[in-house]
């Protein structure tokens, strides 16, 4: 049998369209949005409010598809790491991470990854596809009600830091997050959502050009291109240069300033000249870094930084006037940590 159509792959205006064309009321597209959208039903018999045969015409032209959780497991710390089973079979891992009032959900946006950052395992995989908007929308659904579960707190912040690199699913990604900051859907604030990416320059110019209202973060791991190159291979093709023309293109556009982020890798990146390479880096464009501890993966080559030489290389940012926040490992125990998203 073909396939039918995924009913959440159409937007409220499509989904008007269709109904009324069929002679039904006005606000029946409305109606059967809310049922997809903010009650997240995973059955058209769950729309109770839609007469039997509609939801028997609705059963026999869409899919209603929906991910559900694999495996659920709970770092010592609070992190959950939740493995989602999509309808193809492949999975996802979503990440909530609980800091006082503070709920991150860790979101992916594709199945793997088509990058090859040497010190990620999430790298390892093959990349198999780009996860849809509904997919990607689920995931904080789930996350958000993991929340409130385990902790009674509502999601407050979401960040495109799970698997796969979101700028390569960018018309995906962005349809999910207008959904989920709509008050048709989860109305959360642009302002708690971040997009962090390995640095696709042209997209960068383009989130600026579509004056996105959510926050960037760019993976820069090194502050000069031959160091950057090696650990990165999409520096060979989007250089420091042209990142922070981009960087600049999208301060200029959006207001926004980005975040550099910079996991740390004992010998090889934290020294006192590569701190001073960051800090003249962080002149060019507004800026703030996040140093990120590095969490060890199987068979990576790197070490992570020592106390004493994270705090020197603080101490140098700081005395250059950049604004530094360091991210310790969350959900270790578990695999959920930075880079640790492998689906093992
Ligand atoms: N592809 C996007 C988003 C996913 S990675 C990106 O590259 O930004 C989210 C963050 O975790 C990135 O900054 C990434 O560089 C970092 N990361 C990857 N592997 C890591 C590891 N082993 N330890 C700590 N952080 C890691």
């Amino acid at each position: 049998m073909a396939s039918k159509p995924n009913i959440r792959s159409f937007s409220l205006e499509e989904l008007s369209t269709f109904f009324t064309e069929r002679g039904e009321p006005a606000f029946r597209a409305k109606q059967i949005h809310q049922w997809l959208w903010q009650k997240h039903v995973h059955h058209f018999d769950q729309m109770t409010n839609v007469s039997k045969p509609l939801r028997a015409f609705l059963e026999s032209h869409f899919d209603l598809l929906h991910l559900h959780p694999k495996t659920v497991q709970k770092s010592t710390d609070g992190t959950v790491k939740s493995a989602l089973s999509l309808h193809d079979g492949k999975v996802v891992e979503s990440v909530l991470i609980p800091k006082g009032k503070r709920m991150t959900a860790c979101i992916s946006s594709q199945v793997g990854c088509s990058l090859d950052c040497s010190f990620c395992a999430t790298a390892r995989l093959k990349m198999a596809r780009n996860l849809m908007p509904d997919e990607i929308y689920d995931q904080v659904v789930e996350v958000r009600q993991q929340a409130i579960e385990h902790f009674q707190t509502p999601l407050t912040n979401i960040v495109f830091m799970g698997m796969g690199e979101p700028l390569l699913n960018y018309k995906n990604v962005i349809s999910a997050i207008d959904r989920i900051t709509h008050p048709d859907g989860l109305g959360m604030s642009p302002r708690r959502i971040t997009l962090s990416t390995s640095g696709i320059a042209k997209m960068i110019y383009k989130m600026g050009d579509d004056q996105v209202r959510f926050r960037l973060a760019l993976s820069l791991h090194a502050a000069t291109d031959e160091k950057r190159s090696k650990i990165m291979s999409i520096n060979d093709s989007n250089s420091l240069d042209m990142l922070a023309d981009a960087v600049l293109h999208f301060y200029e556009s959006t207001g926004n300033r980005v975040t550099y982020e910079y996991v740390l890798l004992r010998d090889f990146n934290d020294t006192d000249e590569d701190a001073r390479a960051l800090e003249r880096y962080c002149r060019r464009v507004p800026c703030r870094v996040n140093l990120i501890e590095y969490n060890p993966i199987d068979g990576g080559e790197f070490a992570a930084s020592t106390e004493e030489q994270t705090r020197r290389f603080i101490d140098i940012l700081e005395r250059g006037g950049v604004r530094v926040s360091l991210r310790r490992s969350r959900g270790k125990d578990i695999d959920a940590a930075c880079g640790q998203l492998a689906n093992k």
